[in-house]
Parts: structure tokens; C-alpha cells; sequence
């Protein structure tokens, strides 16, 4: 895992202290990019990390920058007037977050929440936009990307709609473990009621389904999926849908992986000035 940021007492702000290690390059679309677009329009990428619940967008905020996610998972949230919230978007290692600044978008129209901890390489959003302008490769890239997130959204939307508490959880869940490729994640029900966008006592009620029937395991804040295959089964159609689209963005990164990203960034951060603190 990427160094952990300390939260400054004094200042009240949280401070970041950047990680620069090779082992936290691993963002498919990145890594889908030619090793010279990577050099030409890329340089100015740098480590930062991602604390649990934190913001990094607001709805209405300025976009400055275009987060590439290199571990953990963020949650794109809509945020209504009454400061409900539900998650129409995750992003993960197959993807970035801040993309609607490269289609031209100004600010951000939803909440950007690291749901789990883990890292990204981040770069000016104006940088950014000028690659995808001017490189084909990069717009293909990221436009495959982006075309994801809008079918993620669609889908979520008639997901909230129409299939059940247990079914939707059960597809957060596999979603999540695929973003990070672990079984083990930290998950409060209060935070899974706010992704799913239902009462605290519905998820609290449809996670002991789930570990009575021996699919999950929940102890102290942490859930960890035991039954896989009987998760996925218990999830909706949704899941195997995103899941091909997740496998989609993901196949094309893993043409560029391991070693070219790696090196790249390698040789970028072994020469580069001490990490940047990032406040938020
Ligand atoms: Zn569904």
C-alpha cells in the first residue's frame, strides 16, 4: 500500500504526503498508452494518496485536476439538496477521475469519494485536456474510458430501479472487489447504505442475509467475501454487465503492463524534486 497522509492539527487541513514507488503504477489507462505519448504528454503526473472519504471533488467544484487511480476505489456520487447521497459511478484501477475535463466541463456535476483507501498519479486537468486534443492515442484511451463511466451510470440507474436491496449490494460488493482485487475491503453499513441509497437498517439487514448464507464475512468496520462465485450469482444482471465493460478497459491496459508503465514512471520520479504536498 502507498503511504498514508497525516491530517495537520494546526492547520486543520489534511496534508498528503505524496508516495513515489514504482509498485503503485498500476492504472490501466496509463498503462494502454504508448511509451512515447506517455513521455511526451505525462511528465508532469505526480504520486499522490487517497484517504478513506476523502472529497475529491464537490458538485459545482473546479476541475484543476484529472486523477489517474493506481489502488483503492472512489465513488462518483449524486448529491441531492438535502445532502442525500448515491453513487452513480466507481472508478478504480481501470480508470480516472476529473475525465469531464477533457471533454471541455469546467466544474464537476457530482462527488468525487474515496471509498477505499489507495493511490493515484494526478496532473493538471488543463495538461491533461491538452494530450487528449492533441494525441490520438490518448483520446482513444480515455474516450473508451469515459464511454464506460456513461454506461456504468445508465445502467446504475435503472439498477436503482428495479432490482432489489440484496441483489444491488451483492453487485456493489462484486464491483468493489473487482476495482481492487482483493476480497477484503473496509465497509461500515452506514457508508454501504449511502452508496446503494437506502436505509441504514436495510443494508444492515441484507449484509446478514448475506453472511448467514455464508457469502460475506463482516467484523469491525472490515467485510471480506468468502463465496465469490455465490455473491456473483446473488448479484443482478448489472454486475456481469460492468464486469465486461471493467475487462474491457482493463484488456486494453494490460497490453502496456508491467514493465513499461513501471519504468516510465520509475524513470520519471528518480530524478524528480521532492513529492509536493497536496491539500484538500
Ligand atoms: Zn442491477
Amino acid at each position: 500500500m502507498a503511504e498514508r497522509g497525516a491530517r495537520s492539527r494546526s492547520t486543520g487541513t489534511v496534508r498528503l504526503m505524496a508516495s513515489a514507488t514504482s509498485r503503485s503504477t498500476q492504472n490501466r489507462l496509463l498503462a494502454a498508452l504508448p511509451r512515447a505519448e506517455l513521455e511526451r504528454y505525462f511528465s508532469e503526473l505526480r504520486p499522490v494518496s487517497l484517504i478513506q472519504r476523502q472529497v475529491l471533488y464537490e458538485p459545482g467544484a473546479l476541475l484543476t485536476h484529472v486523477y489517474f487511480v493506481n489502488e483503492g476505489v472512489v465513488s462518483i456520487l449524486t448529491k441531492m439538496a438535502d445532502a442525500t447521497t448515491i453513487e452513480v459511478g466507481m472508478i478504480g484501477i481501470e480508470g480516472a477521475v476529473g475525465t469531464a475535463a477533457l471533454l471541455g466541463g469546467e466544474t464537476s456535476s457530482q462527488q468525487a469519494l474515496v471509498q477505499v483507501a489507495g493511490s493515484a498519479l494526478r496532473m493538471n486537468a488543463a495538461e491533461c485536456k491538452a494530450a487528449f486534443d492533441q494525441s490520438p492515442a490518448v483520446r482513444a484511451v480515455m474516450m473508451r474510458f469515459i464511454e464506460a463511466l456513461f454506461d456504468l451510470s445508465a445502467q446504475t440507474v435503472a439498477c436503482n430501479r428495479l432490482h432489489t436491496i440484496e441483489q444491488r449490494c451483492a453487485r456493489w460488493l462484486m464491483m468493489a472487489r473487482d476495482r481492487l482485487q482483493d476480497d477484503i475491503m473496509p465497509m461500515t453499513h452506514e457508508f454501504l447504505a449511502s452508496m446503494l441509497g437506502v436505509r441504514r437498517a436495510g443494508v444492515t439487514e441484507t449484509a446478514g442475509e448475506l453472511q448467514r448464507s455464508g457469502l460475506i464475512r463482516y467484523h469491525h468496520g472490515r467485510l471480506t467475501i468468502i463465496d465469490r462465485e455465490g455473491l456473483e450469482a446473488t448479484a443482478c444482471e448489472c454486475y456481469r454487465i460492468d464486469h465486461n465493460l471493467f475487462m474491457r478497459v482493463c484488456d486494453a491496459g494490460q497490453l502496456g503492463l508491467p514493465e513499461k508503465i513501471k519504468s516510465f514512471v520509475r524513470m520519471r520520479t528518480k530524478n524528480a524534486p521532492r513529492p509536493k504536498h497536496v491539500e484538500v
